[in-house]
């Protein structure tokens, strides 16, 4: 029953897109589906050498949310033809879908990564049964290594929800901040701070943070102050602006801020997403995926210096899904002007890009499904 609705639903919609793009384009139409960006905001790219051969100690997992090859085109047409991605020596394609869909959505995705297990659109570190799997986050602690979570949406949303929760819906957000408590992950900064002080329960689990030993911060300045110990950067109420309506720096200082304080000689786990790239993409905004786009970029940058000079990181660059269905259509590497083209408001199904930078990357060659990446860490880091 449930399928035959969401089929009227969908073939409604389709109906309504087509009859609009074949007889009645407004202006407004037109400016929704194709939309130029003029990128003024151009940032420097480094020349990392990715170092191989030595036994890896740490493992940085980027996740752009949304992030297609699509979407590193339109960043790297952004800023000139330059991006610190384009640093990494080896690269692969992850295959994508959901167990029980075609298109995944990012905690399916976030928990094939995290887990190593295909599972329903919609689970939090859960099988497609609905039963809790470890995280490598968690195997990650057991294995004395330090760990952290960076996202620039709720820290409490899919994508990194799927390192230390287990739910059976994404929509659960008090219940995954119930689960941050649960787990002794040293480092987590991002929005949703009221999923953890404005609940229906009234717990207010700030104080709980604080009694386990956390430092609490509700706002980006202050993640400065942090120079040792426990730290839980709850530093929007909600979620997150984008970076130009005031999240600014948000990623690169919780970036330096989660290398500095997670650095140690038993070595750490660390993701970080780039999560409103997919936001620009839901949108079909070509300035906002940029923006995001590059945001993320300049982070990559920062993981990447810090990896070559360590030598003993891993780093793998990917992608939760494509959002969108962008097409670039025309741009320039001289203005940095980017002309993108949307074909849905929803996610795609296209293979997304992988990206690894440092020892065991070789690993991440060749075309596999997206649980795979779980497995190649666990072989790098020899669990
Ligand atoms: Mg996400
Ligand atoms: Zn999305």
């Amino acid at each position: 029953m449930y399928k035959y609705l969401f089929f009227i639903f969908f073939a409604t919609g389709f109906q309504s897109c087509y009859s609009q793009q074949e007889d009645n384009i407004t202006g407004d139409e037109e400016k929704i589906i194709n939309q130029s960006f003029t990128n003024t905001n151009f940032h420097d790219v480094g020349n990392y050498v990715s170092p191989k051969g030595k036994k890896v100690k740490n493992i940085i997992l980027m996740i752009g949310d949304g992030m297609g090859t699509t979407q590193v085109q339109a960043g790297f047409t952004a800023n000139k033809g330059q991006l610190n991605i384009q640093n990494c020596p080896v690269t692969g394609y992850a295959k994508t879908s959901a167990s029980d869909n075609y298109i995944t959505d990012s905690a399916a995705a976030g928990t094939a990564f995290a887990c190593g297990v295909k599972t329903y659109n919609g689970a939090i570190g859960v099988d497609h049964e609905g039963t809790s799997v470890e995280t490598i986050l968690e195997s990650a602690i057991r294995h004395n290594m330090k760990t952290g979570l960076v996202a620039t949406c709720r820290i409490t949303h899919a994508t990194p929800a799927s390192f230390i929760a287990h739910q059976v819906s994404r929509n659960m957000y008090e219940e995954i901040a119930e689960d941050f408590l649960k787990t002794p992950i040293d480092l987590f900064i991002g929005g949703g701070r009221e999923n953890f002080d404005n609940r229906k329960d009234n717990k207010n689990l700030l104080n709980e943070l604080s009694s386990n030993g956390y430092t609490v911060v509700t706002s980006t300045d202050s993640l400065e102050f942090v120079s040792s110990g426990k730290l839980a950067g709850l530093i929007h109420k909600g979620d997150q602006p984008r970076v130009s309506e005031g999240r600014g720096e948000m990623l690169g200082i919780a970036t330096r801020k989660a290398l500095e304080l997670l650095d140690n000689e038993n070595g750490f786990f660390l993701m970080i997403e780039g999560s409103q790239i997919d936001w620009g993409g839901h949108d079909n905004r070509t300035d906002y995926v940029v923006e995001e786009m590059l945001d993320f970029d300049k982070a990559i940058g920062q993981v990447l210096e810090f990896a070559a000079k360590d030598e003993q990181t891993l780093v793998i660059i990917t992608a939760d899904h494509e959002t969108g269905g962008l097409a670039i259509i025309n741009g320039s590497t001289e203005s940095g002007t980017v002309e993108g083209a949307f074909s849905t408001r929803g996610h795609t199904s296209v293979m997304v890009p992988v990206y690894a930078f440092g020892p065991s990357s070789e690993l991440f060659q060749g075309v596999y499904e997206n649980n795979q990446i779980y497995h190649k860490m666990i072989t790098a880091i020899g669990f």
